[in-house]
């Protein structure tokens, strides 16, 4: 290998969804080639084959690894807290059984904070500082805040996690936290369809069959993306108020179908603080569903493994 090829990186990312296995590849900072698999819903052991598998294909240098749940950045442990996969994902030593079977240095992160990596390198965020991250998924709603260019993490991985946030006091239980009325209430792909089940006459098979209903024109459907649109706006709001905020980026792998629906109202809520010095601009996310994926691969280029985004693009 010459000198010029051993400079040149190989960061694979690897999102483990809920429904799929999503993953890209950057090379010298850009991403060469992306895909995705289903998710294995047998449990913990297949899914760790499959990102193995995935990871041995691709050969990278480095792999990052966005989970959708509460981790140990410092340890690589899998939290206590909520975790959509299927298996005993507690207390699971992810980062390290996968660093042994792939072969390569690898860390693991929080999927939304992946997600706000992604989109402030790559994607719809480049070249701003500060920056306010919601990712609504189908099962629910994550967030990060970038300050002076680099992704705020903590060593549990909790900070960004707007999805609790309280939009509704003594509202509607909130699966993820044992809360009530949490943004992620209000705004998952899951909290939607329950939203719509509770107020219309026929049931929706997921979220896309409530944004379609809303295209033709069923006043419920409308009503509830939109009322899920000023709980992210009454959040985003709220957050700005406290941290600087440049922009706020809405993406995740539901964004493309309701973000139409609800970004009307998204806009109102921004707007309703005229004391502000400046509104933060409103951007849809613009690397689609590989937010975290990208994000998961670009965390791991850097030596310490920090998200540092601006070092990237220096
Ligand atoms: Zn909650």
């Amino acid at each position: 290998m010459d000198k010029r090829e051993a400079l040149v990186e190989r960061l694979l990312g690897i999102e483990m969804g809920v429904d799929e296995l999503r993953w890209a590849l950057i090379v010298e900072g850009s991403i060469e080639t992306k895909g995705s698999s289903r998710t294995p819903r047998a449990g913990l052991v297949h899914l760790i084959d499959a990102v193995t598998r995935t990871t041995r294909e691709h050969s990278p240098d480095r792999l990052g690894v966005a989970v959708p749940g509460d981790l140990n950045r410092t340890t690589g442990v899998v939290g206590m807290g909520s975790m959509n996969l299927v298996g005993p994902w507690a207390g699971y030593p992810l980062r390290d059984e996968l660093a042994y079977r792939v072969g390569c240095p690898t860390e693991i992160l929080n999927d939304a904070r992946a997600f706000g990596h992604g989109e402030l390198v790559l994607g719809a965020a480049k070249g701003l500082e500060n920056v306010l991250f919601i990712m609504l998924h189908r099962g629910g709603v994550g967030g990060a805040y970038a300050f002076e260019g680099r992704i705020l993490a903590s060593a549990d991985d909790r900070l960004g996690e707007f999805g609790h946030l309280t939009v509704e006091p003594g509202g509607a239980h909130c699966p993820g936290c044992g809360g009530r009325g949490c943004l992620e209430t209000f705004a998952s792909g899951q909290a939607i369809v329950r939203r719509f089940r509770a107020r219309s006459s026929w049931s929706p098979s997921g979220v896309t069959a409530v944004t379609e209903a809303a295209a033709d024109g069923d006043q419920v459907a409308v009503a509830v993306l939109a009322e899920s649109g000023h709980a992210v706006g009454i959040v985003l709001n709220s957050l700005a108020a406290a941290f600087p905020t440049q922009a706020a980026v809405v993406g995740g792998d539901i964004a493309s179908a309701v973000l139409p629906w609800m970004e009307d109202a998204i806009r109102i809520r921004l707007a309703e603080r005229p004391g502000s010095t400046f509104e933060p601009d409103l951007l849809p996310a613009s690397l689609g569903v590989w937010g975290p994926a990208v994000g998961a691969a670009l965390t791991v280029a850097l030596p310490s493994s920090s998200t540092r985004g601006k070092e990237r693009e220096a």
